[in-house]
């Protein structure tokens, strides 16, 4: 396995939940440290930036600043200076059942059973589950990433290859000890975005238990087009709902053409939700990302609320 910052790998190797043969410690890879500009227009972020640096450098707060926002709603100072880009996309589920070893789970031991489906599911999936496995997938960066349509850049020995953001990650289906479609040996080294930031009306809304250093129980990343008051282009991903971010083309076309109100928005949510099951203790998720879903657009309409660290209370 490769390390980079550790703060997901070295937690699960403490509690024994994973063997690594070998552990090969990449930080001393310089190219791999860079924000660059793309001549595309895009931004490429080296995989091996911090969190927080890229989420106060200078062209992230300017041109994408819904990415700023979503990294520095997700974990603590500490351990965003720590945690690199790349190592935000592979960190694993933080399923209470999947970090205890005492316990079956069928991502950790395949074939031996999921406690959290009969058991206090409060945190868990409302979106694209399985029989096998319920968990959500914890990043904040990601469900910006989600949103902006970022690549994946990933080198093996194969060669490279171009990921689009929404197949980097997978659904549990049968098999949910795969989060992600990387091969053995295959290294993230970078992440693209588009040109287009959407950088005037835009919005990460993160509810959880406490306000810092909490995983989200729904998260909403917004991002809008306008033009006067009519909406020309729209992103929404949803955090905290699934095994990956949770985008449906549908409901942001739904969006297009419309007045960006309140109505507007809620008929999004309805198709965004479409198929969401609730379980015995995360029921309460369904009514919550709607409402998250209306509340968030309607704060992308005010850019004067986006400045660097506002967030507003749950
Ligand atoms: Fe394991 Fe997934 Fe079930 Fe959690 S939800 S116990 S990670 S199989």
């Amino acid at each position: 396995m490769f390390i980079a910052g550790g703060t997901n790998l070295v937690d699960l190797w403490k509690y024994n939940l994973l063997h690594p043969k070998l552990v090969v410690d990449i930080n001393h890879l310089p190219e791999h440290r860079r924000i660059t500009e793309l001549e595309d227009g895009g931004l490429r972020l080296g995989a091996l930036v911090s969190n927080a640096d890229t989420a106060y450098h200078p062209l992230v707060e300017s041109r994408y600043p819904l990415l700023s926002k979503a990294i520095l709603a997700g974990a603590s100072a500490q351990i965003r200076n720590m945690a690199t880009n790349g190592g935000n996309l592979l960190q694993r589920t933080r399923c209470y059942y999947f970090y205890d070893a005492d316990v079956p789970c069928n991502k950790r031991v395949p074939g031996s059973g999921c406690p959290a489906m009969d058991g206090y599911n409060r945190i868990h999936a409302i979106l694209g589950a399985s029989g096998e496995c319920i968990a959500v997938f914890p990043s904040d960066m990601c469900v910006a990433l989600a949103a902006l349509e970022a690549v994946v850049n990933v080198s093996g020995k194969n060669g490279g290859r171009r990921i689009p953001f929404a197949d980097f990650h997978r659904l549990p289906g049968d098999s949910p000890e795969i989060d992600n479609i990387l091969q053995h040996g295959e290294l993230i080294t970078s992440i693209d975005l588009p040109e287009k930031g959407f950088a005037q009306n835009y919005s990460y809304l993160k509810l959880r238990d406490r306000h810092s250093y909490a995983f989200a129980l729904v998260s909403v990343a917004t991002a809008l087009e306008l033009e006067g008051d009519t909406i020309r282009d729209a992103r929404i991903a949803l955090g905290g709902v699934a095994h990956k971010p949770w985008r449906v083309r549908e409901a942001e076309a739904v969006l297009v053409g419309k007045k960006a109100d309140e109505a507007a928005f809620t008929a999004a949510a309805e198709v965004l939700l479409t198929g969401a099951v609730g379980l015995k203790y995360n029921a309460f998720k369904i009514e919550l990302a709607k409402r998250a879903i209306v509340r968030n657009g309607m704060m992308a309409l005010h850019p004067e609320t986006q400045l660097p660290g506002a967030q507003p209370s749950a």
